[in-house]
């Protein structure tokens, strides 16, 4: 019997064996949900078996919105028409290369994350983590979401400054480096060990969140994750367009910021915002180079004013 009701009645007054019988159950005995929160509920009476409907639904979750959010970017990338916003103009990707890529990343979806999404129940259900309707206020969850933003940027900052060093490049990162001019399914191409490190960010951040307050909503889980895989795929979409988040938001990281990443291999370090690499002076390519030697030499200037 599923948990997905506070009220355990409720859930056999609207058990049946078709789908479409629990969502009209659902409607009649609980008017006050809204209509995700129906097809929520509905999807848990329907499996009958919490640990596989919170599975399959994560699973599905991450392959069908990370495929849905490269889809454009594939099509953009064979229409010449907007080779004009493209960062490295020179630099499409080939067929090959894209498919070459996108078997890699199926079989690594398959390998690498399929076996977290199937233990991700019970542990949700360890930490405290809901699946239960209603779900938080609008406001909750957008604070929680833009926090886990913010966490999930520091983590990534430090870890992948750290994976440019030494053995942890050669053995680990290189291969996410093998595109210098990045398209969108290269997001998630990358060694296991890196996508289960840096895929900390992602899914520690929240975990250590509910540890600590012990409340959070799977469904907030389910809107940082897409919203999350759709900043991956988009940064490393190789296009900078007029309407680009990063030209309204100024922080915002965005696809110029880690296009120069790929490019030069070394500086912006970070995954959703700038300010890390614009305090650290970790910042990519030939004009924050230019700007840092600027500041190297006033800085010289001044020391040397004051000994004087
Ligand atoms: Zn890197
Ligand atoms: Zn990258």
């Amino acid at each position: 019997m599923s948990t997905v009701f506070n009220n355990a009645t409720i859930s056999k007054l609207v058990k049946d064996d078709s789908f479409q019988i629990i969502f009209k159950n659902i409607g009649n005995y609980q008017p006050q949900l809204t209509f995700i929160e129906q097809v929520w509920a509905t999807w848990y009476v329907y499996m009958n078996n919490d640990v596989l409907a919170t599975g399959l639904m994560f699973f599905v979750l991450h392959e069908f919105m990370y495929f849905i959010r490269c889809l454009p970017w594939f099509i953009i990338d064979s229409l010449p028409y907007f080779r004009k916003w493209k960062i490295q103009p020179t630099k499409i990707p080939s067929k090959k290369e894209q498919l070459e890529c996108l078997k890699s990343v199926l079989l690594s979806h398959f390998l690498v994350e399929a076996i977290p999404i199937w233990t991700f129940h019970p542990m949700c259900e360890k930490l405290g983590i809901s699946v239960k309707v209603p779900f938080p206020s609008l406001k909750t969850m957008s604070l929680e979401i833009a926090l886990f933003f913010v966490l999930e940027d520091m983590w990534h900052y430090w870890l992948h400054r750290l994976f440019h060093y030494g053995n942890f490049y050669k053995y680990i990162h290189k291969q996410h480096h093998r595109y210098a001019a990045p398209f969108g399914l290269a997001a998630e191409y990358a060694h296991p060990i890196e996508t289960m490190s840096l895929g900390f960010g992602t899914v520690g951040m929240p975990i250590l969140y509910v540890m600590y307050t012990g409340n959070l909503h799977l469904f907030t889980l389910c809107i940082w994750i897409t919203l999350r895989l759709f900043q991956a795929v988009d940064a490393h979409s190789g296009y900078d367009f007029p309407w680009s988040l990063h030209n309204f938001l100024p922080f915002w990281a965005g696809a110029e910021h880690h296009d120069l990443h790929h490019h030069y291999f070394i500086g912006n370090y970070a995954s959703s915002f700038r300010w890390w690499d614009y305090y650290l002076d970790t910042e990519a390519g030939p004009d924050a180079k230019i700007a840092r030697e600027e500041r190297m030499k006033l800085t010289a200037v001044k020391n040397a004013k004051k000994y004087n």
